[in-house]
């Protein structure tokens, strides 16, 4: 599919704002993508995407979900807006002629991280934090410089951010973040 296309496609299930973050989230993952050596065009393609699903409404992604045989874990029964992640990747294959399974796997992974993850991965899943139309979130000046210069002390410091705003708010703690969590504390030089 031409980018003319996607665009065109994307634009018709997102809405403005989060068109624009999707953008953001492109030129970031293509940023990081030569500063580490990543595919350029594979990060990319799933900073665009990674989104796609986001606009659906909370009920939908419970069904589409269901009716796609995507796995629903319990956090994700009780917040079905994080399954966009998924549904992000079936419908980046089903709906935009992506193939790539390291392109998708990065849309899957973006909300929560997970251990071990590839570049690619970890790619999205900083760009989709650190992108310059994101509000201001705390020691953004420092976690956008780490994302250039050590991408695992990078994504610590996002998780940790992220965990305990979580943790403040009395939101559900995402057992993939904590996992994700817990192996980059312990495998970041
Ligand atoms: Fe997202
Ligand atoms: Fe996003």
């Amino acid at each position: 599919m031409t980018r003319e296309k996607m665009l065109i496609r994307l634009k018709g299930k997102i809405n403005e704002k989060r068109f624009e973050h999707s953008l953001g989230v492109e030129y970031t993952a293509a940023s990081l993508a030569m500063v580490h050596g990543a595919d350029i065009e594979k990060a990319r393609l799933a900073g665009l995407l990674h989104d796609c699903a986001k606009g659906l409404a909370t009920k939908e992604k419970l069904e589409k979900a269901r009716k796609h045989n995507i796995p629903i874990n319990k956090i994700e029964e009780k917040n079905p807006d994080m399954l966009h992640a998924k549904l992000g990747a079936f419908y980046a294959k089903a709906k935009y002629d992506v193939y790539d399974d390291e392109v998708l796997s990065a849309i899957e992974t973006h909300t929560t991280g997970k251990p071990n993850m590839t570049l690619l991965e970890k790619i999205i899943f900083v760009a989709d934090y650190i992108e310059p139309n994101r509000k201001y979130l705390k020691d953004m000046e420092i976690i956008r410089k780490e994302a250039f210069t050590d991408i695992d002390k990078c994504i610590v410091h996002i998780l940790n951010s992220t965990l305990m705003y979580l943790e403040q708010r009395g939101g559900d703690i995402d057992y993939m973040s904590k996992m994700t969590y817990n192996y980059y504390i312990n495998n970041s030089k």
